[in-house]
């Protein structure tokens, strides 16, 4: 089953990233796009290209039969979905393989079976996966679920099983809430997801969220690819990722590593996917959800073990078997990732679309910058206003931070707001550089007041953080024998 030519179903910097990859496997590519998108990058880049309609999602890049059409005319025998659109859903996953094509990703099954909170809950239970303390089916009735949340212990999380992007999520600190919070909830889920099942979680009040990378192929091999740290969020969203991260032993890794396996088992899993856990302060970890499909922040995993994940998904799409073990697998270094938003921090985030006047990603060593745009080029508000993904390698976290302060500090971006300057708050903030942060990094420090702060403060900011650098020990103690020098060279050369 040798995929010659591949159709990637989206658009931006993650349509380029796939498509590179397949250049360099030989594979021909096909790129689609809205009208609004006709000069991007991933349209020039591709050996072809297929105007899909006008810019809204829902008339071109959620076009799925149509997207199946036009790979049926080009000859194409393989789609990539990216992430977002079409990526995790079911029907069109089925559509692609009943149309004789590969949709490279899961089978429909474990779409299906993880796209729902609820479903994924019950397909996990027979391995032994922690939990968040909570119930396994949806509740409707308010009395019924005060009285859950009082058995679980206030505060309690509201969740719509079918939630995506941190939306249908409601706190409830107390018994008084509980009704209005529900109905609040049901209501934003049906608009939201056109599914309004709820259901309650513990909510658990410091945590770290911390996911997991898994490989699996269609011979019955899965590995994990380490984690990755997404704590710092805001509307919990991920805006700064790393790994590995600061928290995991190599225990606990081993631990949450199996627990992810199990779950990619557990669904007959196939392809690159995330298992996403909480980790309380205790080190206790919680199963969230999984994700079936490639992530945005997979860069940072990539850097750390040297592994192409887009390369890995094609083979497995194409029927072999993983390139590697487990045991073949190593964590090499640290990579960080800021993903680089058209928004305004001093304006609550919001979009700032508009014209990139000047567009300059920084360049160097340890530096990728994985983009969609070119300076010139307008922003379209049809879209996620997502820029760029900026991310860096350094030998310890030390490095790779210092790399991602002066690579934000190199990147020049004028015509809209870019969350740049929170990036370089986040990168200099004393609770980020000594490693002690939780899901509530940017609520709890961050305000325009302080991103703007005046110059005095900021520059005794930043002596901190360079403080708490140099004090900080080396993560990765390694030998210092001429061979294992020789060897990381060799690889790292291999990373850039
Ligand atoms: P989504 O599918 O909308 O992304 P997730 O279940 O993955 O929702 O959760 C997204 C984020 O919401 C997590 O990273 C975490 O910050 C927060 N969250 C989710 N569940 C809990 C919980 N039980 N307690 C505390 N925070 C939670």
């Amino acid at each position: 089953m040798k995929i010659n030519k591949l159709l990637v179903a989206n658009r931006g910097e993650i349509a380029l990233r796939v498509m590179r990859t397949a250049r360099e496997m030989g594979i021909a590519t096909v790129a689609v796009y809205s009208e609004a998108d006709r000069l991007s990058p991933h349209v020039k880049y591709a050996d072809e290209a297929v105007c899909l309609g006008p810019p809204p999602s829902n008339q071109s890049y959620l076009l799925g039969d149509k997207i199946i059409a036009e790979s049926l005319r080009l000859g194409v025998d393989a789609i990539h979905p990216g992430y977002g659109f079409l990526s995790e859903n079911a029907v069109f996953a089925k559509a692609v393989t009943d149309a004789g094509l590969i949709f490279v990703g899961p089978g429909t099954h474990a779409i299906e079976v993880m796209g729902s909170k609820l479903a994924a809950k019950d397909a996990v239970k027979d391995y032994d996966i922690p939990m968040v303390p909570g119930i396994d089916r949806a509740v409707t009735d308010p009395k019924e679920a005060t009285e859950i949340a009082a058995k679980i212990g206030f505060p309690i999380l509201i969740k719509a099983s079918a939630g995506g992007g941190g939306k249908g999520m409601r706190i409830v600190e107390n018994p008084d809430e509980l009704e209005e919070q529900m109905q609040r909830a049901v209501s934003e889920a049906t608009s939201a997801f056109g599914d309004g099942s709820v259901f309650i979680e513990k909510y658990i009040t410091s945590p770290r969220h911390i996911e997991i990378q898994v490989l699996a192929d269609n011979h019955g091999n899965v590995v994990h690819l380490f984690e990755r740290e997404c704590s710092i969020q805001r509307r919990h969203q991920k805006v700064v990722e790393e790994a590995p991260s600061v928290i995991l032993t190599p225990e606990l890794r081993a631990r949450m590593g199996k627990s992810a396996t199990d779950v990619a088992r557990a669904c007959g899993y196939s392809g690159a996917g995330t298992v996403e856990f909480l980790v309380d302060a205790n080190l206790d970890y919680y199963f969230l959800e999984m994700n079936t499909r490639l992530q945005v922040e997979h860069p940072v995993t990539e850097l750390i073990t040297g592994i192409d994940l887009v390369r890995q998904q094609i083979l497995v799409a194409e029927n072999k078997p993983l390139e590697f073990t487990q045991d073949d697998l190593k964590i090499d270094g640290h990579a960080l990732e800021l993903r680089v938003y058209a928004e305004d921090p001093n304006n609550n985030f919001l979009p700032s679309v508009g014209n990139l006047q000047t567009y300059r990603p920084p360049r160097g060593h340890g530096i990728r910058v994985d983009d969609g745009f070119e300076e010139g080029m307008d922003i379209p508000i049809f879209y996620d206003p997502m820029i760029a993904k900026l991310v860096t390698y350094g030998e310890n976290r030390e490095e790779a931070i210092r790399r991602m302060q002066r690579a934000i500090h190199d990147y020049e971006i004028t015509g809209v707001a870019t969350t740049l300057p929170f990036g370089q708050f986040v990168l200099q903030h004393e609770a980020f550089v000594s490693g002690k942060f939780d899901t509530h990094f940017v609520k709890k420090y961050f305000s325009p007041e302080k991103n703007n702060g005046n110059e005095e403060e900021a520059k005794v900011a930043a002596l901190l953080a360079t403080q708490i650098l140099n004090q900080a020990k080396p993560m990765n103690t390694k030998t210092n024998s001429s061979e294992s020098k020789k060897s990381k060279w060799k690889q790292r050369k291999t990373i850039f």
